[in-house]
């Protein structure tokens, strides 16, 4: 059977070409779905090559094949289900899930070889200590990312609250004598490769429950990037205990990205990782207790009124947030954008980093509706822009676009990076009413006097709105 090495080669050659396709396809939003069908094709050679072992041989009977992709199929059809399912709010959740995933299957695959080693001695003591020392990491590193992604799955889902002994000190203690006792079965474990197995399991997985129960608010998504991060180091490790060059590879690309993206989002929201992992459940709760006082100086507007403005701008940007999401109303907002365009009236969209409740939220929900790429403003580009912008229409936004950030250091949002809307001539917010946004305070935006309030389901005043563009004939001429 010694065609089969040639065979294996030509596969992982192919798999990491396809690979590195697909993260090139996913940095744009065009061509982010086919990237990621190109990265599932690879990942799925990846795993067949690894099958196929590397002396050259089908190293293992068909009975185990049968298993092997009858388990592939139940995974592949409960994956596709959920994906086609879920909607687009409930992004993260999801996330949290299939991070779990990544690390249950690191987990299982360490604990596999583990607990039935088909080494037979020839690696000598330098190769069994490396050997035991990634399924210690694998097993670790798992456990925590599995635990810790269903705690925040769930917390997402609003299925688990955050007990109250959490936010004591007595969990930092439950942490430390959890990291303890996984650090003795790990080490026990890279000695002998039998003995700590368990106890490192169960440890690690309590270590990531009690790291990510007092976790709340809005603080969790950058958790859940966290996690996944430790879902690639996680498969890393998994990589060499089964000696797969192509998984230590993507594991660790997959580590690096989630890192990145824990802080960009850290960044985007004014908070270190360290209070993020260390400081209990901030976020929406607690938050809510600074920036309050009442609202004084409240416009508010019919649609029409607001038609009104946009048949006279020249420059419109339009800001969106969650409730846009909420409200699914990106394709009415698509047909507004068209009328405006046809009446020659300049459209972007100012796109905030942590606008709506994951990275590239808004990038996704707008690529839905069709929305060209190029109109796509990041915040540090578009910010100069709005004093030469006419007419601001937020929808469903509220933090995103708090001035308090940048003039109020009592505020706990102060910091944080936020649209200058302010500074255009004329603001439209549209949301339902005066409630505030997730970091639970006061929006100074909204008592401003360029700023005037469309109350109403994002979706209804859209679709208001543009009748009300048709009947002034907005971008019918031509
Ligand atoms: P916000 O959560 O601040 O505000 C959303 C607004 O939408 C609310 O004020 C709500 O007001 C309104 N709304 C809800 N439903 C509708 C609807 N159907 N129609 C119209 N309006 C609606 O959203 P932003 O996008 O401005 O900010 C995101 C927040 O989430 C930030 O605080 C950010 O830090 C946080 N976050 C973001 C993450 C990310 O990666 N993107 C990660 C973690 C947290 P009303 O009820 O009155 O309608």
């Amino acid at each position: 059977m010694t065609f089969i090495a040639p065979i294996k080669f030509a596969i992982d050659l192919l798999a990491v070409l396809l690979l590195a396709l697909g993260i090139k396809g996913l940095s744009k939003v065009r061509s982010a779905r086919e990237a990621n069908r190109l990265a599932g094709i690879a990942m799925m050679l990846a795993a067949f090559g690894v099958l196929l072992n590397s002396q050259g041989t089908i190293g293992i009977s068909i009975n185990s094949w049968i298993w092997i992709i009858c388990g592939t199929l139940i995974g592949g059809l409960l994956g596709a289900l959920t994906a086609k399912r879920v909607p687009m709010t409930a992004m993260p959740e999801i996330v949290a899930l299939f991070n779990g995933c990544g690390g249950m299957s690191s987990l299982l695959v360490a604990l596999g070889v583990a607990l039935f080693p088909s080494s037979d001695g020839s690696d000598g003591v330098v190769g069994e200590l490396i050997r035991n020392f990634s399924i210690v990491v694998s097993l670790f590193v798992g456990a925590i990312t599995f635990s810790g992604s269903i705690v925040a799955m769930a917390k997402l889902q609003g299925w688990l609250s955050t007990p109250s002994w959490t936010q004591s000190k007595a969990r930092h203690f439950f942490n430390i004598f959890c990291a303890v006792l996984a650090l003795i079965g790990g080490i026990y474990l890279s000695i002998d490769g039998q003995n700590g197995l368990f106890l490192i399991v169960i440890a690690s997985s309590l270590l990531g429950i009690g790291v990510t129960l007092p976790i709340g608010g809005a603080d969790m998504p950058v958790v859940i990037s966290l996690l996944n991060s430790y879902s690639g180091v996680a498969a890393a490790a998994a990589g060499f205990v089964v000696g797969s060059q192509l998984l230590i590879v993507a594991g660790a690309m997959v580590g690096a990205a989630g890192l990145i993206l824990t802080q960009v989002m850290c960044d985007g929201m004014n908070r270190s990782l360290v209070s993020v992992l260390f400081g209990g459940a901030l976020g929406s709760s607690s938050v809510a207790s600074g920036g309050g006082g009442e609202y004084t100086n409240i416009t508010s507007c019919s649609p029409e009124e607001c038609a009104l403005s946009l048949e006279a701008a020249e420059r419109v940007v339009i800001v969106p947030g969650y409730g846009l999401a909420v409200a699914q109303a990106q394709h009415t907002l698509r047909e507004v954008t068209r009328v405006l365009e046809n009446a020659e009236i300049e459209v972007t969209y100012a796109i905030h980093p942590v606008a709506g409740r994951m990275p590239g939220h808004m990038n996704v929900l707008l690529a839905e509706a069709d929305v060209p790429y190029e109109q796509l403003k990041e915040m540090d580009v578009i910010n100069p822009e709005f004093p030469a912008t006419d007419v601001v229409l937020v929808l469903g936004a509220n933090d995103v676009v708090n001035p308090q950030a940048k003039t109020d250091q009592s505020s706990p949002l102060y910091g944080m990076p936020v649209l200058d809307v302010q500074e255009a001539r004329t603001v439209f917010v549209v949301k339902r009413g005066m409630s505030a946004g997730y970091s639970g305070i006061k929006n100074d935006l909204f008592d401003l006097p360029n700023t005037s309030m469309v109350f109403g389901d994002a979706k209804k005043v859209l679709g208001d709105l543009l009748l009300e563009l048709k009947d002034l004939g907005v971008g019918s001429k031509g």
